[in-house]
Parts: structure tokens; C-alpha cells; sequence
């Protein structure tokens, strides 16, 4: 598999004006975009930190997959994204490996990527992201 770096660190929150009083007011980050993601039910802000962007996500709605998340574990940390060349051949690969996919092809998210996420039970607890930028 070809990673090439962490993407970015996907991070549940209840408010993203009020978690952006932190990464911008006090870490000093700088949110270059807000994007709202109608299929997924959530609002993402994005800040980047050198190569790695920080994707905070917002639930939209009760029973956005976030609001589900945030009920049962609180705000933290939800996904790592890895970037990767060639997301289908990965696929491929996990599959063999018998990792559990939650998405067997990729599909279009935040910030046009092809993405797609593997089932945390087969990744030592972490929700993990792979995405490709086309
Ligand atoms: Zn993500």
C-alpha cells in the first residue's frame, strides 16, 4: 500500500464556532474552510498544520453518525485519515488482508477526495480513513 501521510485527524464536536475559539484563538490555526456534507449529516471545518489538516465535524442533525458518536463517547478524537495512491488497489489490499470495510469503493467527501473508511474492529479501535485526492 502506498501511504503518503496523514491527511488529516477527523475530530467530533459539539460546536464548531466554539471549538474554533481554541484551534484559531488559542493554538492560532487558521480555518480555511467550512463545509456542510448533506449525505453525511455534518458540518466540517478545516485547519491545516503543515501537511496535515485538522477536520472538526459538526452533527447536522440527531441522528447524524457524529451526534451518535458524541452521545456515546463524548467530543475527541474520531478518525485518522491517511492519504494514499491508489485508493481502489488499497481497497483491493485491505480486503485481502480481511480488514473490514465499511466502504468497498470509494465515494466523494469533504473537499472532493475519494474516500473511504475501514471498520474500527479490524484496526485496533481506530476509525480509519484512506483517501486519494484526483
Ligand atoms: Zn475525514
Amino acid at each position: 500500500m502506498d501511504l503518503k501521510n496523514i491527511e488529516h485527524i477527523g475530530i467530533a464536536v459539539n460546536n464548531i464556532d466554539e471549538s474554533l475559539k481554541y484551534y484559531e484563538g488559542v493554538l492560532g490555526l487558521k480555518c480555511y474552510a467550512i463545509e456542510e456534507v448533506a449525505e453525511q449529516k455534518v458540518k466540517t471545518a478545516f485547519l491545516k498544520i503543515g501537511e496535515t489538516k485538522i477536520e472538526l465535524l459538526e452533527a447536522t442533525s440527531d441522528d447524524s453518525p457524529i451526534a451518535k458518536f458524541i452521545e456515546k463517547r463524548g467530543q475527541g478524537i474520531h478518525h485518522i485519515a491517511f492519504a494514499v495512491n491508489g485508493i481502489e488497489s488499497a481497497l483491493s489490499e485491505l480486503k485481502v488482508n480481511e480488514i473490514q470495510l465499511i466502504d468497498e469503493k470509494p465515494r466523494k467527501g469533504a473537499e472532493g477526495l475519494d474516500i473511504a473508511f475501514l471498520h474500527p474492529k479490524s484496526t485496533g479501535g481506530v476509525l480509519t480513513e484512506i483517501c486519494e485526492k484526483k
